[in-house]
């Protein structure tokens, strides 16, 4: 379905990132991976996934907080690729404390790489995009981009933000073949949330598995953890001709979360 165009995923070392990644390579996209840690085993897990296509994957180590190196990325997979026709903005962090506790650099550090990161990828990737008259723009925000958890504030204003971020863009460009959509995932087991289980055992010394039981209670109705998988088939739903007039939709797969 997605033979010949090209996928840029921000954050796709691990996590969603990467199950989105191997989701677009088994539809035939090329992708070009970005994010920190194992770029190499990630390059080889989304191979794999597109190797029945043939394509093309390649990576990128710009720092999404950083505007200089997002440009040089985007510059990077317009030489390597031509074109990219398919945005993911996935790359995010999280750091929990009070609103009178949190540190302002933790503050700063998640307003970029969660919110401004993608007003650059986005604003760099639309105009090849609406010159070829087709684009798809996924910009991975959270339930917290609908709702709100305390101690999470710059994360929720971040999230809340990438959604607007999300109906502009799909406004500006409605008339167009480009969409923007937004994707809101409850809690997902990934490195992101294995910390905040972490921090919930030992601040309460309970084990791993009460921590995690309590943290799908606390929120999730569903008592289970949205996957990688399934976000991966939401990605490539949004990449279909099926979804050409779905436009600026925050698209929740919380297990009901945001229902309550
Ligand atoms: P993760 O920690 O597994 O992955 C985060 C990715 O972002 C990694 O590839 C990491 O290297 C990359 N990254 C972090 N800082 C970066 C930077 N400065 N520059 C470039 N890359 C950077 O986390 P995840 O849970 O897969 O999160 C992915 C996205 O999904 C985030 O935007 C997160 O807010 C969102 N999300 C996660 C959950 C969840 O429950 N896990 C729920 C809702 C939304």
């Amino acid at each position: 379905m997605l033979k010949g165009k090209t996928a840029l995923v921000t954050g796709s070392t691990s996590g969603i990132g990467l199950g989105i990644a191997q989701a677009l390579a088994a539809q035939g996209a090329n992708v070009l991976l970005n994010g920190f840690g194992d770029a190499q085993g990630a390059q080889a897990q989304v191979a794999a996934a597109g190797q029945a296509h043939g394509i093309a994957v390649d990576y990128h180590g710009a720092d999404m907080s950083r505007p200089d190196e997002i440009e040089a990325m985007m510059a990077f997979g317009a030489q390597r690729f031509g074109r990219i026709d398919i945005l993911v903005n996935n790359a995010g962090i999280q750091h929990v404390a009070k609103v009178e506790d949190f540190p302002v650099d933790k503050w700063d550090a998640i307003l970029a790489i969660n919110l401004s990161s993608a007003f650059h990828t986005t604003r760099l990737a639309l105009p090849a995009m609406q010159a070829a008259n087709w684009g798809r723009i996924i910009n991975v925000a959270s339930v917290h981009g609908l709702v709100a958890s305390a101690q999470k504030s710059a994360y929720v204003a971040a999230k809340h933000g990438i959604v607007g971020l999300t109906k502009v863009t799909a406004l500006e460009n409605a008339t167009t073949g480009v969409t923007c959509n937004a994707i809101c995932p409850g809690w997902v087991l990934t490195p992101l949330v294995q910390k905040q289980v972490d921090a919930k055992a030992q601040a309460q010394g309970i084990s791993i598995d009460d921590a995690t039981r309590q943290l799908l209670g606390e929120k999730e109705p569903s008592q289970q953890f949205t996957t990688p998988e399934e976000l991966g088939a939401l990605a490539v739903f949004f990449c279909s001709a099926a979804a050409n007039n779905v436009r600026g939709v925050a698209w929740n797969m919380d297990g009901g979360w945001a229902a309550q």
